[in-house]
């Protein structure tokens, strides 16, 4: 057990790091916005919108936690002869760049292997996010959803779920927003669709997903990938006005399994995909009588 501070978290190899210097709970205590990431760099993925909102802004402050060790990284390129403890201490001191160059509140680093989370929840993994959670107090609360592809991403939306569903009702966030990482939500019906201005600041965008070098370097061009596709969310969202952004990403609201503790989260997935069919039978149908 890593005891720092305020928090007990699990794993000796937990990290936490204040960019500024002020106190950890100090820092937690100033969170405005809070994003929980499987990986190094999801954070930079799913929660830019939230990164650039609190960027230089002293009346918000960004909190990110990231899950996992960085152990099962991909390596190619320069990185491929890197051993496991090796990646894991590369994608670690990234991760560290990225929260001084985002003007990040504070950054978690819980340490954990997938394996130790993918097989069902994990109670220490609980812990760490429930302590997190009620520590923070954020108005926004940014992480996974439950139409990702990644199994780990998952896995951490379903952990964080459970840690936010402990929460007394007046301790909720505002907004509980699901990102997307892997699986773009484009598709969406614009019922359940949020469009976020995520392009105020292209550079600190470029900047904070080139700080994850491992991965780019490595065989993953997550900076071309991520970046156009927000400038493609801008532009394709609407055919029948301008754009309103210049780049933008999308989540979906997800207050209603906060807020109803016996929602399944299945269901809720079910439901989004149910919506695209019905639209998508509504533009077709008339065609076909
Ligand atoms: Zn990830």
């Amino acid at each position: 057990m890593m005891t720092l501070t305020n928090l007990s978290l699990a794993n000796e190899g937990a990290d936490i790091f204040v960019p500024d210097g002020v106190s950890i709970e100090e820092a937690l205590k100033r969170t405005t916005h809070l994003a929980v990431g499987a990986h190094h760099d999801d954070l930079e993925i799913a929660a830019y919108p939230a990164i650039e909102h609190c960027f230089e802004n002293c009346a918000a402050w960004f909190a990110g936690v990231v899950v996992t060790d960085g152990r099962g990284s991909s390596r190619t390129g320069p990185y491929e002869k890197c051993t496991d403890e090796e990646i894991r201490q590369i994608r670690r001191r990234e991760q560290i760049r990225a929260a001084m160059l985002g003007d990040y509140g504070i950054v978690i680093q819980l340490d954990y292997r997938s394996s130790e989370i993918k097989g069902g929840i994990n109670g220490s993994l609980i812990s760490d996010l429930k302590q997190i959670v009620e520590a923070v107090e954020a108005s926004e609360v940014i992480s996974h959803q439950p139409l990702d592809r990644h199994p780990t991403h998952i896995a951490v939306f379903y952990h964080l779920l459970e840690a936010m569903r402990s929460l007394p009702a007046n301790r909720r966030p505002d907004s509980f927003l699901g990102a997307e990482v892997w699986g773009k939500l484009d598709w969406l019906s614009s019922t359940q669709k949020m469009t976020l201005n995520s392009g105020r600041r292209e550079h600190l965008a470029q900047a904070l997903i080139g700080v994850f070098d491992s991965q780019i370097a490595g065989g993953k061009r997550y900076d071309l990938g991520e970046i156009g596709h927000r400038h493609a969310n801008a532009t394709f969202g609407d055919s029948h006005s301008i754009d309103e952004f210049t780049q933008a990403s999308l989540a979906l609201d997800l207050s209603d399994l906060l807020n109803d503790p016996s929602a399944s989260a299945c269901e809720f997935a079910l439901d989004a995909v149910d919506r695209f069919r019905g639209e998508t039978k509504q533009r077709l149908i008339d065609w076909e009588r």
